[in-house]
């Protein structure tokens, strides 16, 4: 599994893909019931259909990823509807220490930022151990923790994430996340990955 490792405790990893830009081409050249024409062509092809925004040949090619980030980037990423999630739940598992900690923090302010997050899982193990349930009691757990899940998203569906969350507007941490699905978008489907890069993908 090819796993890319993202802030001080999170990472991305593919867990399964189908389709890739052989599927993209096949499902464009059915509208004309013509085959796949060499690397040229199709390549133009996959070009066209980005600059057009023809968008549901690349419906065809899925990704299934493994994610692990904070839970406050996983509130941003999941508005992106067109997908689908499994999510590890902190009704049934133990949530552990496991929080992220921007690089930025020093001295001071660093201190605080640890001590308050100690101190909210020290209250939460200990009304789990007097027997208050896990649903209720991580009502007192903070946005920075990891969280787990899959989601298995389209190559449609990823181009608009990475167009939203790879530009300067985005928060950082969720943009590290977009480097990295990145990465592996080019890795697996590179011919759509170069038109996307060139034709959609934010500039600096
Ligand atoms: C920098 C940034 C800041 C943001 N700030 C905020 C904020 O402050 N508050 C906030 O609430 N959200 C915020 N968002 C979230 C944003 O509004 C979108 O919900 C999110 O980015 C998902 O985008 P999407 O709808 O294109 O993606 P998806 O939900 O994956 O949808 C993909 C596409 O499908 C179509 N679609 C999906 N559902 C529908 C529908 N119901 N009706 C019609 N078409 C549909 C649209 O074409 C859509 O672009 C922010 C996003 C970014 C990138």
């Amino acid at each position: 599994m090819h796993q890319i490792k993202v802030l001080d405790n999170g990472y991305v990893a593919l867990v399964d893909s189908m389709g890739g830009d052989r599927a993209v081409i096949e499902g464009a050249r059915r509208c004309y019931m013509s085959e796949p024409q060499g690397e040229s062509a199709d390549s133009k092809l996959i070009r066209h259909l980005i600059i057009k925004d023809h968008g549901t040949p690349f419906e065809h090619a899925y990704f299934r990823f493994d994610v692990k980030c904070p839970i406050f980037v996983a509130r941003q990423w999941i508005r992106h509807r067109i997908g689908t999630y499994n999510e590890m739940s902190l009704r049934y598992c133990l949530a552990k220490r496991d929080f992220y900690t921007p690089e930025g923090l020093s001295g001071e302010a660093l201190l605080r930022y640890k001590k308050s997050i100690n101190d909210a899982f020290d209250a939460y193990e200990s009304m789990v151990s007097s027997g208050i349930k896990r649903e209720q009691a991580r009502g007192v757990l903070p946005l920075s923790i990891y969280t787990l899940y899959y989601w298995t998203v389209n190559a449609r569906s990823l181009m608009n994430f990475l167009k939203q969350r790879l530009d300067k507007s985005a928060q950082p941490e969720i943009r590290e996340y977009a480097k990295a699905l990145l990465q592996i978008f080019r890795e697996t489907m590179p011919v759509t990955a170069k038109a996307f890069e060139e034709k959609i993908m934010p500039k600096e």
